[in-house]
C-alpha cells in the first residue's frame, strides 16, 4: 500500500458569532497533510495510486483545469511514488504559478480545446490507447476509489459532531463522507456546498458513485458566488476577515465558500444552540496564487 504518514488534527477556532450563538465550532485540518497533495486530493488518490502500482503501472494521465488543485497534487504524488505523470489542461495554452509546479514535478502538459476536453476517455484512448503501462485517473480524482479514501476520514474523528460541512467540486470527498457516516451508523448531517453554479449535480455525481442518499445530506445550491472561481468583494471581504480571527487561510474557491455558508446559517439561526460543528477543510491554498489580484 502507497501511504505516508500525515497530521490531520480537529481544531476548535474561536470567533464571535460562535459565541453568541452557543455553538462550538471545529476545523479538520487537511489542508495540513500535506502542501501540494493537499487536503482531499490525497485521500482521493490513495487508492488508485495504489490499484496502479498493484497492476504495474508506470504513468498516471489525468485532467484539469489551469489551476487545478487535483493535477497538482497527481504531480507531486506521482514523483513520489515513482509514477510518470500526463496532465491535459482544459483551454488554451498558459503558464501559471500552479501549471510551473506541475511541471517542475515532471508532470508532462497537453493543452485541449474546451470540446475535445469533454470526452476525457477519448483523449485517453487517442493518447495512450496503446500504452499498457497508463493509468486513467479522471478531472477531480472522482472516482469509486476515491470515494473509499475519503470515507476514512470519518474514522479518524476524535470526538462526535452534530454537523460536518464540505465544499463541493466533483462531490467526490462528499460521497465519502456520506459513506462514512452511513458505516459509523452516525446520525451527523452533512452540509454540501457545492462551489459551482447549478450544483444540483452534485446529488446525481454521488449516487453515480453507488451511494444511496439519506436524509443525512443537506444541500446548499446558493453559495456558489457566480460560479466555480468566482468571487465577490463579499467573499473577499470575508476570507479576509476570517482569515484575521482565526489565524486559518482559506481561500476564496472552496473553503471561503464554505465558511461563508456557515457563517450565514448561523445568521440565520439555522443551526441549534449548543451543537458541535465540523468544517472539513480541504487545502487548496495555492488557488490563492491566482487570485492574489483581489487581495
Ligand atoms: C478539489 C477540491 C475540493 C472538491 O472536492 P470534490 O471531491 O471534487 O468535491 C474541495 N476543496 C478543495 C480545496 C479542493 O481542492
Amino acid at each position: 500500500m502507497l501511504t505516508f504518514d500525515f497530521y490531520s488534527p480537529e481544531e476548535e477556532i474561536f470567533h464571535p458569532l460562535y459565541a453568541s450563538k452557543k455553538v462550538r465550532v471545529f476545523v479538520k485540518r487537511d489542508d495540513l497533510i500535506h502542501p501540494y497533495i493537499s487536503g482531499n486530493k490525497w485521500r482521493k488518490l490513495k487508492y488508485p495510486l495504489a490499484e496502479a502500482k498493484y497492476n504495474s503501472k508506470e504513468s498516471l494521465v489525468t485532467f484539469g483545469g489551469a489551476w487545478s488543485n487535483h493535477l497538482l497534487a497527481t504531480a507531486c504524488a506521482g514523483a513520489k511514488f515513482g509514477f510518470q505523470t500526463h496532465g491535459f489542461v482544459r483551454g488554451e495554452h498558459v503558464d501559471n504559478p500552479v501549471l510551473k509546479l506541475c511541471s517542475l514535478f515532471g508532470m508532462h502538459l497537453t493543452f485541449v480545446d474546451r470540446a475535445s476536453y469533454k470526452d476525457k476517455k477519448g483523449l485517453f484512448e487517442q493518447y495512450f490507447g496503446t500504452d499498457t503501462k497508463a493509468y486513467f485517473i479522471d478531472e477531480g480524482g472522482y472516482s469509486v476509489l476515491a470515494v473509499k479514501g475519503c470515507s476514512e476520514l470519518v474514522s479518524e474523528l476524535t470526538h462526535p459532531y452534530d454537523r460536518i460541512f464540505c465544499a463541493c467540486g466533483t462531490g467526490a470527498t462528499a460521497a465519502g463522507l456520506i459513506i462514512g457516516l452511513q458505516q459509523g451508523h452516525l446520525p451527523t448531517q452533512l452540509h454540501a456546498i457545492p462551489v459551482l453554479k447549478g450544483g444540483q449535480f452534485i446529488k446525481s455525481a454521488i449516487t453515480d458513485l453507488g451511494i444511496a442518499l439519506d436524509d443525512r445530506l443537506l444541500m446548499h445550491l446558493d453559495y456558489h458566488f457566480g460560479g466555480y472561481a468566482k468571487t465577490k468583494p463579499e467573499l473577499i471581504a470575508f476570507v479576509r476577515q476570517f482569515t484575521q480571527h482565526t489565524g486559518i487561510l482559506i481561500e476564496p474557491t472552496y473553503t471561503g465558500k464554505m465558511f461563508f455558508a456557515l457563517h450565514d446559517l448561523l445568521q440565520k439561526d439555522e443551526i441549534a444552540e449548543g451543537q458541535r460543528v465540523l468544517l472539513l477543510h480541504t487545502g487548496g491554498l495555492t488557488g490563492f496564487l491566482g487570485m492574489l489580484d483581489k487581495f
